[in-house]
């Protein structure tokens, strides 16, 4: 029998910030400008272009380190990472080494063996994002874009004490709906504004000491990023189960080929000679400001679900789902709010809403539809004006347009015919013309009732209201 190993995972993740400008700038954070016009002095390291830090950056830094329960730095600092690349326009970084905003704290996730779990947050730190590289092979030359020189991210750098990819995934979500809620970042893996690094080694299962780990990058899914794990887990074990070493390096994921290959080994470890940078002043953050902040503080996922369930009687599946994006949540509350059924808002959200969303490729946090045409077409249904099966019409076209279902409904001319005496007309023609239907249903084939319900449907363009039909035919049959 061969030995068991346990895994053992820590994550540093890099989260874009939703500043409209970028952090020592005035400069655009807007992704996609043509390269290079989203740029000044500043941001492409001019010589004596001077830093102003972006309060916005210190707030939204402050906010995400108060909800993962951490120590606020109240006298921090900014400090030079030094080293050339061609996408660094100043040959240093500015981050944070020595006084990091956030230290010491955790969220809590459900562990593998189901119980609540604390993963441990080592700190929280603020810099700036580099530019990017386009490596042209028409022209056989690399170009650089600053754009995204000076972008400001925070990193979150948690303690090693993730044992599995289901537990890293899980801290995942847990930061990313947190972050989400404050509105602080967007936090999307495929687009770059979440980008987790992985830290992983092995041990013998019961040891104390830690193996050597390595770090693996571009992981832009949650999927990636398991079976990333899985893979290195097992290379690390074949290592050392055939008497070989594991070595300390960076190592890049491609997830079609599905296999990580080494980068740069540590063993030549950069010495970034960090210092403190002379061009900022220290962040001082006050008793007022950080109350202030605090004061600002959302009503996070886990409160809100439980809220959901109590104050509107909503099963877990549907709080579970309604919560998971914060612009879902805003909507199913503003929709109740206008007087609307809380199940019945929520039956849209979790039935026809997800499913144009899967079907559209739209993100649920990116739907566009209001609070207000959401409740108007609820009415309409609820008043009897159309059925169902057009309501379901009218919110396809809304779900793309947020246009006014009440003013769709009456241009095309949906409403439902409630009419008992013209919808009798209709039903015994559809009768007359169905004949073997009708057969069924006399010698006792309930079902197919349905059909001349479909029947007497398709010949009103689908306006006839469904249990006028159903009650006409039973009595005219
Ligand atoms: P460095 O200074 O090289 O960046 P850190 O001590 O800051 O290293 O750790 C970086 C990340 O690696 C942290 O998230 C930490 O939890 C994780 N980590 C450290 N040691 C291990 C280990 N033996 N196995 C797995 N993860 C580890
Ligand atoms: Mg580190
Ligand atoms: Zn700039």
């Amino acid at each position: 029998m061969g030995k068991t190993y346990e895994t053992v995972i820590g994550l540093e993740v890099h989260v874009e910030l939703a500043t409209k400008t970028k952090i020592f700038c005035s400069c655009s954070t807007e992704f996609g400008g043509a390269p290079n016009t989203h740029t000044c002095p500043v941001c492409t390291g001019m010589p004596g272009a001077l830093p102003v830090l972006n309060k916005q950056v210190v707030e939204y830094a402050m906010a995400v380190g108060l909800a993962t329960n951490c120590d606020i730095t109240r006298n921090g600092k900014f400090d030079r990472k030094n080293y050339f690349y061609p996408d660094n326009p100043q040959n240093y970084q500015i981050s944070q080494l020595y006084k990091p905003i956030c230290t010491n704290g955790y969220v809590e996730i459900k562990g593998d063996d189901g119980e609540k779990k604390q993963i441990r947050i080592h700190e929280i730190h603020m810099e700036e994002d580099a530019g990017k590289l386009i490596h042209d092979d028409f022209y056989d030359c690399s170009l650089v874009d600053l754009n995204r020189s000076g972008v400001p991210l925070i990193e979150i750098v948690s303690e090693p004490d993730m044992r599995s990819a289901d537990e890293v995934v899980a801290y995942l979500e847990k930061l990313r709906l947190i972050i989400q809620y404050l509105g602080a970042s967007d936090c999307k893996l495929n687009e770059g504004s979440m980008r987790a690094d992985v830290n992983l080694s092995v041990r013998e299962a019961g040891t104390e000491e830690f193996g050597t780990r390595t770090e693996m990058k571009n992981l832009n899914s949650f999927k990636a990023i398991a079976r990333a794990i899985e893979n290195e887990r097992e290379r690390q074990i074949d290592l050392i189960e055939s008497g070989e070493k594991v070595i300390q390096e960076t190592r890049r994921w491609d997830d079609v080929k599905e296999y990580s290959y080494a980068m740069r080994s540590k063993e030549d470890a950069q010495d970034y000679r960090y210092f403190p940078d002379p061009d900022l002043v220290p962040v001082i953050i006050s008793e007022e400001w950080m109350e202030e902040v605090k004061s600002r503080q959302p009503e996070f996922r886990d409160e809100k679900m439980s809220r959901y369930m109590e104050e509107f009687e909503l099963p877990e599946y549907d709080a579970d789902i309604i919560t998971l994006y914060k612009p879902l949540a805003d909507l199913f509350e503003e929709t109740v709010a206008l007087g609307n059924r809380p199940k019945e808002v929520s039956n849209w959200i979790l039935g026809e809403t997800m499913r144009l969303c899967k079907e559209t490729g739209i993100d649920p946090d990116k739907i566009r539809f209001s609070a207000d045409n959401l409740s108007k077409l609820i009415h309409l249904v609820e008043e009897n004006v159309i059925n169902r099966g057009s309501a379901k019409e009218v919110f396809e076209e809304m779900f793309q347009t947020n246009m006014d279902p009440e003013v769709y409904v009456e241009e095309h001319g949906m409403k439902q015919d409630n009419d008992e005496d013209a919808l009798r007309e209709v039903v015994k023609k559809v009768i007359e013309e169905n004949p073997k239907a009708v057969e069924d249903v006399r010698s006792g084939k309930g079902k197919a009732i349905g059909a001349l319900v479909g029947q007497t449907m398709k010949a009103t363009q689908g306006k006839a209201n469904p249990a006028v039909v159903n009650k006409l035919l039973k009595e005219l049959l």
